[in-house]
């Protein structure tokens, strides 16, 4: 099992100390991959396994917010790890220069590390790969069918992708192996990171503050996860298009930072008790949908610029590109929530407040967005710069697509024609109303002030 999920990037002789595993995306001890077959290395050769992590300040537009969340998962991570006999080892740097001297120090036997689809990433992986003394393997733990094993090319839709990941699936989702108490010693005492001192010394925004509602770290996702199975799973297939009714999971931060394993989730759905339609609705997001945007960003370097588009999306907003804009924001208005539409005031001050937004908001939040900038790649750069700013999902692979989806048909196919969104799926403040009560959702984020008096609700008069 463990083999599909790797790839070798680079052979070479094996050096003589420790396996080292890289960890960048998959910041969990459990039910990691990349850890595991790192340990199986290490077991077979008997030598000594330490984790290594490097932070690097300034990572696409992260703050305070979520590096926070970060450095308090990596040290349950690394509270986990010490457990097992396994040393964590928090360096700070630049990732590719911090990795390259570790392993050199260390004269690693070999390098495993995490997959993923993002550029800098890529990049970083690339430079150590290049300058390594040792063998180096990236292991896919982000998905629950390897995003390589699922398909060798970029997939146009849910629907050609889908195929291809159910059948699969079944292999695929089963119980993973138990990381050990690694047996071989690490020569030397565990290191003292200073989770603390790491966040002060990377001085990331504290304009955007921590949240309190989602406590990061491995064993607050299971709780979250144990909850969402147990209370609104069963809610999921009717409510989880209603911003109002709290029926979706709220896993996605803890599946950004890899505090949980996608797996994990997968099987605790499949085998709760929830009505089958609830089931097969989140696994189609979770394991479907988020596969396919793994898909879009790893055969699309584009994919947060409108050449990621698909032919017809680019052909058609050119042809939009003059329209009339009735609205136009500035990124500070936009930021500040200052505009005329309350709803979409209300999605931007639950994001900038709380680090989330609920989904079909943020297809509204993007596509309005499109509607009240210059240009798509104005209205695509001001989306991801909020995106990532505040959200604690931000950075995400299906941040990137989820925005391209919105404003350039990613996924999607051609619909009605309109102005400024040409053949690209509109969405209105009208059709929001039909779906759910706004007011109440502009009231919990805004206050009862800001709901406009055409959504107030006719109180009656209690009766005599
Ligand atoms: C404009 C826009 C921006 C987005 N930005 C992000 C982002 O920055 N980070 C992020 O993780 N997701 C993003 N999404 C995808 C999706 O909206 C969120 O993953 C979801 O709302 C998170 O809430 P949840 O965990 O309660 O979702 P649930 O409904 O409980 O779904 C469970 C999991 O399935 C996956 N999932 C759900 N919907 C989608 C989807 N449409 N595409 C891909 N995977 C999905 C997520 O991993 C999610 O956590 C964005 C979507 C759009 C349209």
């Amino acid at each position: 099992m463990l083999e599909s999920h790797a790839r070798r990037l680079k052979d070479a002789p094996h050096g003589p100390g420790p396996v080292v595993y890289w960890m960048h995306r998959d910041q969990r001890a459990r039910d990691n991959f990349g850890l595991l077959y790192a340990q199986r290395l290490a077991l077979t050769a008997k030598r000594p396994l330490a984790v290594v992590f490097a932070l690097s300040p300034g990572f696409l537009g992260a703050g305070l917010r979520q590096y926070a969340f970060m450095l308090k998962g990596l040290a349950e991570a690394e509270a986990i790890l010490a457990s097992l006999r396994i040393p964590f080892f928090l360096l700070c740097g630049q990732p590719p220069a911090e990795v390259l001297a570790f392993i050199r120090q260390h004269r690693a036997m070999a390098l495993v590390t995490d997959f993923d689809p993002l550029r800098l990433k890529r990049a970083w992986v690339a430079a150590v790969t290049a300058d390594a003394p040792c063998p180096v393997a990236s292991v896919d733990s982000r998905n629950v069918v390897p995003c390589l094993v699922a398909s060798d090319r970029k997939e146009y839709m849910a629907r050609t992708i889908r195929p291809k990941i159910q059948r699969l699936l079944p292999g695929f989702l089963v119980e993973p192996p138990a990381l050990l108490d690694h047996p071989v010693p690490w020569p030397g005492g565990h290191p003292e990171n200073d989770f603390a001192a790491a966040l002060a010394r990377i001085q990331a925004d504290p304009t955007v503050a921590e949240v309190s509602w989602c406590r990061p770290g491995e064993s607050a996702a299971r709780e979250m996860l144990d909850t969402f199975a147990a209370e609104r799973l069963p809610r999921y297939a009717a409510g989880r298009n209603d911003p109002n009714a709290q029926a979706t999971s709220n896993l996605s931060p803890y599946l950004h930072f890899g505090q949980i394993s996608p797996l994990r989730v997968a099987l605790a759905v499949a085998g709760s008790a929830a009505p089958l339609d609830c089931r097969e609705a989140f696994l189609e997001e979770l394991i479907v949908r988020r596969e396919l945007a793994e898909n879009f960003c790893w055969f699309n370097p584009d994919y947060d610029t409108p050449d990621g588009f698909p032919d017809w999306a680019r052909r058609t907003l050119e042809k939009h590109a003059a329209d009339r804009r009735e609205y136009l924001y500035s990124l500070a208005e936009l930021d500040a929530g200052r505009t005329h539409d309350p709803l979409w005031n209300a999605a931007q001050a639950e994001m900038v407040v709380t680090g989330t937004m609920h989904g079909y908001l943020r297809m509204y939040w993007a596509k309005k967005i499109l509607e009240w900038s210059e240009s798509p790649e104005a209205a695509q750069s001001a989306a991801i710069a909020l995106n990532d700013r505040y959200q604690l999902d931000g950075r995400d692979v299906n941040g990137y697509t989820g925005i391209a989806w919105s404003m350039g048909g990613v996924h999607d196919r051609p619909w009605a024609e309109r102005p400024i969104f040409g053949l690209v799926r509109y969405m209105s403040f009208g059709g929001a109303k039909s779906k759910f009560d706004l007011a109440a959702y502009i009231a919990r984020q805004l206050g009862p002030g800001a709901v406009p008096p055409a959504l107030r609700r006719r109180t009656r008069a209690p009766e005599a």
